[in-house]
């Protein structure tokens, strides 16, 4: 016989026990489900936080790329404006030591002399030097240049020496009183009250200025005449420019009679442009002419 209060006691027990297994599961799977829900938010979370995380890197990275960038614009232009401001300060320099330059040369002296424009009366170069006697043709004459001239003229006559060449200076300077002098005794040549007579005082004013020399040659009994006849000429027309000296009145020239022994010192500048160009002093106008007194001496 089995007891009943003991098989009553039993199945109250096994049904406690079922009942309590149940709810453990039941528990267990919702704490399951909740734990893996947080977990997949969480995830999620710090996947966002991940990827904020890189575009805010990507933004501070442009920004600092671009912020860069216009600093280095900025440094750059920074460099072309002080660039340009050195180059225009530079420029301001050269034109002033050019200004510099050019007030201190006598502007008479790459002046055209024609039968309307004459060098004053009263010109009168500023200095004056002798020219050495080993180079005059008659040594008891006292010749003069203007000081920059002459180591042109001596250079020149030197190089002659050395090719062969009798080459010496028959006249310089005159002062406006010894032309005037001069004017009468060779009026009788020209023809005085012709044209020529008249336009004889250019050639005068040259020499007015300090910078003219008549050459000569030997073989001629001492006149100038003559002169393009000799080697003497050939040489001083295919080297003169070099030393800075042009034939003033070439052969069939417009402005004067052709005197193949009167050189005018125009700078090596311009006489090798007029040399390369084949051109003379007086074809070319003032202005183009006047380019050239800046490097009158150079
Ligand atoms: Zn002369």
């Amino acid at each position: 016989m089995v007891d009943e209060a003991f098989l009553k006691h039993m199945t109250t027990g096994y049904k406690i026990t079922a009942g309590f297994l149940i709810a453990l599961v039941v528990l267990l799977a919702g704490v399951s489900w909740y734990g893996y829900m947080r977990l997949t938010a969480l995830s999620e979370q710090v996947a966002v936080l991940a990827s904020t995380t890189t575009a805010l890197q990507s933004n501070i990275s442009e920004a600092t790329t671009s912020l860069s960038n216009a600093l280095n614009q900025d440094r750059h232009n920074l460099q072309i404006q002080l660039g340009g401001v050195r180059e225009q300060v530079g420029s301001i320099n050269g034109t002033v030591s050019g200004l510099q330059k050019l007030s201190k040369t006598d502007p008479q002296l790459l002046a055209k002399y024609s039968k309307v424009f004459f060098l004053s009366d009263n010109y009168a170069p500023a200095r004056l030097v002798e020219i050495p006697t080993q180079y005059e043709y008659d040594e008891k004459k006292s010749l003069q240049v203007i000081p920059e001239v002459l180591p042109y003229l001596e250079k020149m006559l030197d190089q002659a020496k050395a090719d062969g060449m009798s080459l010496y200076v028959q006249s310089a300077y005159r002062s406006f009183n010894t032309q005037e002098a001069l004017k009468g005794k060779y009026s009788v040549t020209y023809g005085a009250g012709t044209a020529n007579s008249f336009s004889a005082d250019q050639g005068y004013s040259e020499h007015q200025l300090g910078t003219t020399v008549d050459l000569i040659t030997t073989g001629t009994g001492g006149n100038l005449s003559g002169f393009d006849t000799k080697p003497a000429y050939d040489w001083v027309t295919a080297n003169a420019y070099r030393y800075g000296f042009v034939l003033s009145y070439p052969e069939h020239n417009a402005y004067y009679i052709f005197e193949p022994w009167h050189w005018r010192f125009v700078g090596v500048k311009l006489a090798t442009y007029l040399h390369d160009h084949n051109q003379y002093f007086y074809e070319l106008d003032q202005r183009t002419i006047d380019t050239y007194l800046i490097n009158l001496f150079d």
